[in-house]
């Protein structure tokens, strides 16, 4: 089966008890036993729930994996899957990943006893330099954010599946759309579902792909016992999101493309990161392991400077100022000073991100209307 008919027939099965074509929201924490221990499956609503069912099926579906699980937020699923390690383990991790993932490894597991090792991922040597005996997991993301680095999930996974480690890819910024990394190898995708899987800036969500059943039991286990479980509202939400992920992701690509090109053109701005460019180092990857290169855009101004960026973020009306992305509307965040404040300047522009940095999430709008906006703020 195609993408487009997968997304919108993936885990939709019409409601046993009516015939509801969707699938309703089950509300309910507990489920009415016939007998102690007789059932129809569902025992309690942490550990399932029917709403939840057809979005994980769903999900499994739409990465080409055989489990799907939900959790209540994207860092709640990275959360489930370092609660597979033990103290001692290692992890090798990209030295520009999501803030979120970063704070989560450092504040919260490290005390933990586990070892991270961040790494510039984009050349697979220093992955594999890496590794020592106590080695369990690489986790990449890639295109990354807000650099749109891309790393190499094939090659990867060749070394992770050597050394039989785990291979665990944030998917979160290309969403099945474009890129499929248990295809290519990974043992486990993350999904950030707040973003293009929910497509609407309406809900908080994480999801986890894979293919092993030993895997899939282990962390299930996590979820259940840790609880990290969405509301059945939410899974409506993101199940009703997938629906329209295949057109909205076109619209997205096909904006991003017009508006980098047209970043490319404008004699204000220096520099403009998008992996669709054939001057972008990771271009060639990209094109092997990506379907089209998306709608998230960074791009420096050559006036290299707080305040211009400000000026410019402060000006566009159709760009929203706001973290996150993947949704329908356009944002316009500064990550200087919004999503990446948390890193040290110095350790910041090192890593190559400026001042006047400044991410897009390009919506679904006109594209023409979008050009004006940023025409306008530009100036
Ligand atoms: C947003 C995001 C996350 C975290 O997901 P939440 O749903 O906000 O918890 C992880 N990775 C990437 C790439 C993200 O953009």
């Amino acid at each position: 089966m195609k993408l487009a008919t997968k997304l919108i027939h993936a885990g939709a099965e019409p409601d046993p008890s009516t015939g509801a074509i969707m699938t309703p929201i089950y509300q309910t924490s507990t489920y009415v036993q016939e007998a102690p221990g007789k059932n129809k499956g569902y025992e309690y609503a942490r550990s399932q729930n029917p709403t939840r069912k057809a979005l994980e099926d769903a999900f499994a579906i739409i990465e080409n994996g055989k489990y799907g699980l939900a959790f209540s937020s994207g860092v709640a699923a990275t959360d489930a899957v370092i609660k597979l390690l033990a103290p001692g383990d290692e992890v090798i991790c990209a030295n520009d990943m999501y803030g979120g993932t970063y704070r989560l490894f450092t504040k919260v597991f490290e005390k933990f006893g586990i070892v991270f090792k961040y790494v510039d991922t984009t050349n697979v040597v220093n992955i594999e330099s890496a590794i020592t005996t106590n080695t369990k997991l690489v986790w990449i993301e890639t295109p990354t954010n807000p650099l749109m680095n891309i790393t190499d999930i094939e090659a990867v996974a060749k070394i992770t599946k050597s050394k039989k480690l785990m291979l665990a890819v944030d998917n979160t910024f290309a969403s099945p759309y474009l890129q499929n990394p248990l295809d290519l190898g990974a043992d486990i995708i993350m999904h950030s579902a707040t973003k293009y899987l929910g497509g609407h800036s309406d809900v908080i969500q994480g999801a986890l792909m894979m293919n092993d059943t030993e895997l899939r039991d282990k962390l299930y286990f996590i979820q259940k016992s840790c609880g990290a479980v969405p509301g059945p509202m939410d899974c409506f939400l993101v199940l009703r999101g997938i629906k329209t992920l295949g057109v909205r992701m076109k619209a997205h690509c096909e904006n991003g493309k017009k508006i980098a090109e047209w970043l490319k053109s404008n004699p204000k701005v220096a520099k403009v990161y998008w992996p669709g460019f054939e001057d972008h180092p990771g271009y060639a990857v990209a094109k092997k392991q990506m379907r089209d290169f998306g709608g998230m855009i960074s791009f420096e101004l050559k006036n290299d400077s707080v305040e211009e960026a400000n000026r410019v973020l402060s000006s566009t009306h159709l760009f929203s100022l706001a973290e996150s992305l993947g949704g329908v509307e356009s944002l316009i965040n500064h990550p200087a000073s919004m999503t990446h404040a948390s890193i040290p300047r110095e350790e910041r522009i090192k890593n190559g991100l400026s001042d006047s940095l400044i991410r897009l999430s390009v919506g679904i709008e006109d594209a023409e209307d979008l050009i004006e906006d940023l025409n306008k703020a530009i100036g």
